[in-house]
């Protein structure tokens, strides 16, 4: 064999597949996992663009980026040159501090972020050492064989091998949105244009139908894709919060200077001494500009994010993490989601009667009764024909292990698996006996599901399963107890009325048919299905009645159950006491889907809203009723966007799960587009916000949990530290106005708001969330970070530290020396920013209503901070670096007991506000 090497420009889709593989020194089996481990060496990750890790000498200089920064190197320089070396010293060492715990934080945040990129990234299925093995995309190298199927994004430019039915949306690269069909004997010549050369795929479009094998051409850069440079996805990009704040910063920004230069003007007027003003006015500067704020908000959204992905929600845009913290309305899948997607056949109707199925989960050990009896002759004949659909047109598989059967493959067909051997089928004997001719997979559109199978005399026959509505359109005889004949209309009433009565036990139906097909029919489908469509501009859609699925004969029902999920009931609870709405969309039957929602509580008169009927209603008039619609059932993937544009012209937040190709839209179209991380298909994960890891729909709920407490975690951070800064402001503009001497040397501010203020707060935004944040409404939308409580809050705070300071400031100088007087001032500025800091965890909830102890760090910092503050009166070096004097014991419980004034006075509000709320809520 060859070795192969770099990514060549060859016309691969002129050469026979033998020499394409030849050329690429591969073989239809694939590669070997060594083999392909090397070329990945040689050839480099299959990216579009270098992906930057984190660089540790762009963030360390990030930390240096600031204007403040600078400043305050200025300061440093000025006042060692003017001979002032302990003040020199303490604004470096600050500044150095501040930069390495502002690196660090942002380190570890860039980190856990670059981590859950990679579990987002991706995945193809590729053959190595003969096996169908899920890798990430970027590890694909030329050679790779892929396994391609319908929802799968193609990874890299390949040469098709073998195809069935297999059609590619190539909009990324020609931008037709219309699936084109590709066939591996199609031949092309060698100027035949890319959007024509229909015996390739290419990297970065998707799989709409059906499924083949391609050995890869080209990866990375050496694409069309790489080659054109269009980057699929856009650069990094701050979310709307980082950009709110940027800006609420800057104006910040503004006005502290404003009001810094004026007291800077008002104390030159009065003749104090230039240099003292000069570090005055730029420690005010620092004091009162809240740079720790992006850093805050890019560690509590990194913190948020990681915690999020431990709960099993991997977030892919950072945007959404807020956007989750609104939602007004949850649209969610039934099967698997709110159910736990484990079916088992409950129940079977065939030639108009009906049988009870024994057995648990997928074990094919079980039985048939009929009517509580073992079935009789006759009845076991219709059950063997039942029995061959639900065995012959199914792609599932049923694997054991110590005695516990699971399904490989879609649940619903492993289900039909283990019912048809119950009923007599034998699971396995089916491809040998009966070969596979032709498929027409199932679609949740369609609804449908068919395999044409070479029977022991010759005749083909086409095994159909589908939702029963749907398949009884079709079919026009049906297998009754003499026979078959062909189907009245009585014959349809009561197969209607069977399918209700189950689906109204909660149990998920399907129908069952067949078709004998003769030749001339089957060849016609066939070459229907291989040709491309522009030989066919009239041709349907796959969606529209075909050649084989037609004038079937019915056979039989089947009835499955599929438990709801355990925790899905107090999920649905969590969102109802959130002010969330929760609604089910789901592809099955009205009752079944009703019977479900009843269970759960999603709706409590259970009334669900049929596709039909959407159908036959307006935009306008859905928009107006979609308020009360709980349930919506046997619907298609165009539907989920009407009702997504329904509730959001009303203003709703909406988020919306989807696992199909044919979700992508709807997932794309919803405020927080979910996809389900197992069942899902490549492309609904890739045009996704948040990709669900267990489907679970509690955890959706537990994310968006997660979203309202980062959001709160940057509130109450950003409030603290900009209450800390009015504070500190007020009391300096106070003492310059009415003529006193500054109650605050540069050193006081630089370390109340770097050290004093600033662990506290990084510890506020990673606070554990709050326990009754999913008890509140959802926050509106268009309300900012900064509304008016939050301003209003901010403004009493800081009036109440700035007043407790300058009241212990003027008790000082009255009869004592302004050097105490700044200690004492400083010392209550110091211990009110602590105790603040636990009150400040919640907006609404007293501090001894919370855990003490579930905020480790804060706990600890507080404990260190205050032990600098006691340090420094009893080591010199520390009281010289702080500029403290001594101050005795007593006024030291005075000086604590006026700092814990701002904090008691907070919680009193706090109090009566939820005494109002309360009584509010009563009347
Ligand atoms: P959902 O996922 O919302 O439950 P689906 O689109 O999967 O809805 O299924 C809709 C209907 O299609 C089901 O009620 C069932 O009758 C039928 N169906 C589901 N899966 C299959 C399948 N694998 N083969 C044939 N019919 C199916
Ligand atoms: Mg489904």
């Amino acid at each position: 064999m060859t070795e192969f090497s770099g990514n060549e420009h060859r016309t691969w889709h002129v050469l026979p597949v033998s020499e394409v593989l030849a050329a690429l020194g591969s073989r239809a089996g694939g590669l070997a996992a060594a083999q392909a481990r090397h070329r990945l060496g040689a050839c480099g990750p299959n990216e579009i663009s270098a992906s930057e890790g984190v660089s540790l000498w762009r963030l360390l200089l990030a930390q240096f980026r600031s204007l403040i920064v600078w400043i305050l190197v200025v300061a440093a320089i000025v006042s060692g040159i003017l001979g002032e070396a302990v003040d020199a010293f303490a604004i470096l060492a600050i500044v150095v501090l501040n930069a390495a715990m502002g690196f660090y934080q942002e380190y570890n945040a860039e980190k856990s972020i670059a981590a859950l990129r990679r579990m987002a990234a991706p995945q193809a299925k590729v053959l190595r050492d003969g096996r169908v093995t899920a890798v990430a995309a970027s590890e694909v190298v030329p050679g790779d064989v892929l396994a391609l199927e319908a929802g799968d994004l193609v990874a890299a430019d390949a040469r098709l091998l073998a195809s069935t039915a297999f059609s590619c949306v190539e909009s990324a690269l020609t931008g037709e949105s219309e699936a084109v069909d590709k066939d591996a004997g199609a031949a092309c010549a060698c100027e035949t244009p890319l959007a024509d050369r229909l015996n390739m795929v290419f990297m970065g479009t998707s799989v709409a139908t059906g499924t083949a094998r391609a050995v890869v051409t080209a990866t990375g850069m050496g694409t069309e894709l790489g080659r054109i440079a269009q980057l699929i996805e856009t650069g990094e990009e701050d979310t709307p919060l980082q950009k709110k704040l940027d800006a609420f910063g800057r104006v910040l920004i503004w006005a502290t200077l404003g009001i810094v230069a004026l007291l800077f003007l008002l104390g030159y007027l009065r003749g104090s001494a230039p240099f003292e003003l000069f570090l005055g006015a730029v420690s005010l500067a620092v004091a009162a500009v809240p740079e720790g704020l992006p850093a805050v908000v890019t560690v509590a959204l990194a913190l948020g994010v990681s915690r999020m992905a431990r709960r099993r929600a991997l977030v892919r845009s950072p945007p959404a993490v807020e956007t989750l913290g609104s939602t007004t309305v949850i649209c969610t899948d039934k099967t698997g989601t709110l159910t736990a997607g484990e079916m088992t056949v409950r129940a079977l109707y065939v030639a108009g009667q009906a049988f009870e199925v024994t057995g648990e989960g997928y074990a094919p050990d079980g039985e048939v009764l009929a009517g509580g009896g073992a079935p009789d002759v006759r009845q076991r004949e219709v059950l063997l024909e039942l029995a061959s659909v639900l065995l012959g047109c199914n792609n599932a598989r049923l694997a054991e292990k110590d005695g516990m059967w699971s399904a490989v493959g879609d649940p619903t067909e492993a289900a039909m698996l283990a019912a048809g051997a119950k009923a007599g089928g034998d699971p396995d004997g089916f491809d040998a006996a009966m070969p596979r001719v032709h498929e027409i997979p199932f679609d949740s559109d369609r609804k449908l599901s068919t395999v044409v199978r070479r029977m022991p005399d010759g005749t083909a026959r086409a095994l159909v399963n589908g939702a029963p509505d749907v398949l009884l359109e079709r079919c026009t005889r049906i297998l009754a107890p003499e026979g078959v004949r062909p189907m009245t209309d009585g014959d349809r009433r009561n197969i209607a009325a069977q399918n209700a009565a189950m689906a109204s036990q909660a149990l998920r139906v399907l129908g069952s048919a067949r078709r004998d097909l003769d030749d001339a029919v089957l060849s016609a489908a066939l070459a229907r299905e291989c040709s491309g469509p522009a030989s066919h501009p009239s041709d349907p859609s796959p969606h529209a009645p075909n050649a084989i699925e037609q004038g079937l004969t019915f056979i039989g029902l089947c009835g499955m159950y599929d438990p709801p999920r355990p925790e899905a009931g107090e999920a649905v609870a969590r969102c109802r006491a959130a002010g969330i709405r929760v609604v089910m969309i789901t592809g099955d039957h009205p009752h079944t889907a009703a019977a479900i929602a009843r269970e759960l509580g999603i709706s409590a008169e259970g009334q669900a809203v049929s596709g039909a009927e959407l159908n036959a209603m307006s935009d306008e008039e859905l928009a107006r009723r979609v308020a009360g619609i709980d349930v919506y059932a046997r619907v298609t993937a165009e539907h989920k966007l009407r009702v997504i544009r329904a509730w959001k012209e009303g203003g709703a937040v909406v988020a919306m799960t989807g696992d199909g190709v044919n979700d992508a839209p709807a997932v794309k179209g919803a405020d927080i587009g979910i996809a389900m991380g197992r069942s899902g298909t490549e492309v609904t994960r890739q045009a996704s916000d948040m990709v669900i890891t267990d489907d679970n729909f509690a955890t959706i709920v537990d994310a968006v949990e997660e979203g309202r407490g980062i959001f709160d975690n940057i509130r109450k951070t950003l409030q603290y530290l900009l209450a800390g800064n009015t504070g500190e402001l007020l009391l300096m503009a106070v003492c310059v106005i009415i003529g006193l001497p500054v109650p605050l040397l540069p050193i006081h501010l630089l370390w109340i708001n770097l050290v004093t203020d600033g662990l506290p707060a990084l510890c506020l935004a990673t606070d554990p969330i709050d326990p009754e944040v999913m008890q509140r409404r959802p926050r509106s939308r268009t309300e900012g970070i900064t509304d008016g409580s939050f301003l209003g809050g901010m403004f009493l705070t800081g009036v109440l530290t700035a007043s407790v300071a300058f009241a212990a400031y003027l008790l000082a100088l009255d009869g004592g020396s302004v050097e105490t007087a700044r200690s004492w001032a400083f010392t209550v500025l110091v211990v009110a920013e602590l105790l603040r800091s636990f009150g400040a965890r919640s907006a609404t909830r007293p501090v001894w209503r919370a855990s003490v102890t579930s905020n480790m760090n804060l706990l600890l910092v507080v404990a260190l901070t205050l032990g600098a503050q006691v340090l420094s009166q009893h080591n010199e070096l520390l009281g010289r670096f702080l500029k403290t004097v001594h101050i005795p014991a007593a006024d030291a419980v005075l000086l604590f007991a006026l700092g814990a004034i701002p904090l008691l006075v907070l919680e009193g509000v706090k109090v009566m506000g939820r005494v109002f709320s309360e009584r509010g809520m009563k009347s």
